[in-house]
């Protein structure tokens, strides 16, 4: 099932989600509906404050080339736990800030520990399109958005452009 995403700016993504304490078939079917709703967009990442669950919940795949087989990853409470010196400068967007892009740089590196959908501990290192990726989806889990990043201008003229957008599909 499709979920509707929550367009910034929402008092629900400035939140620091909860952990999740057990793992449930109601949190694997929201992942499931996560997985759908980012492959639909189409986006490489989805958290769940962006659909209005503050629990601490991640989807991604990123992979892209084509012909190659997909990897959805869904992360119960991710955690960086290490992240390298050296960093990486990606354009990246968000699907709750639809059409706009802008540098950000992170870590290019990071070991991530999460529990996945059986409630099975996994440790993984990223690098790539996927370092960024985790960290944006992470960072949703604290109420952070990637214009969080952005000089106060530039963070302002998104968020009046996602306000008028926002005032629209309420029109249509
Ligand atoms: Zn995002």
């Amino acid at each position: 099932m499709k979920l509707p995403i929550l367009i910034h700016p929402d008092p629900r993504l400035k939140k620091r989600c909860e952990a999740v304490p057990d793992l449930t078939d109601d949190l694997r079917t929201l992942a499931d509906n996560m997985l759908e709703t980012m492959y639909d967009a189409p986006g490489i990442g989805l958290a769940a404050p962006q659909v209005g669950v503050l629990q601490r919940l991640i989807v991604l795949d990123c992979v892209k080339e084509e012909g190659e087989s997909p990897r959805p990853l869904i992360m119960f409470n991710p955690e960086v736990i290490s992240a390298s010196d050296e960093t990486n400068v990606y354009e990246e967007g968000c699907l709750s800030i639809p059409d706009q892009f802008a540098d950000v740089t992170r870590p290019a590196e990071v070991k991530v520990a999460w529990l996945d959908e059986n409630g099975t501990p996994r440790e993984e290192e990223f690098g790539g399109l996927w370092a960024t990726c985790v960290q944006h989806e992470i960072d949703h889990l604290d109420g952070k958005l990637f214009i969080d990043y952005l000089k106060p201008l530039k963070r302002q003229m998104i968020t009046r452009k996602m306000q008028k957008l926002k005032r629209e599909m309420a029109r249509a």
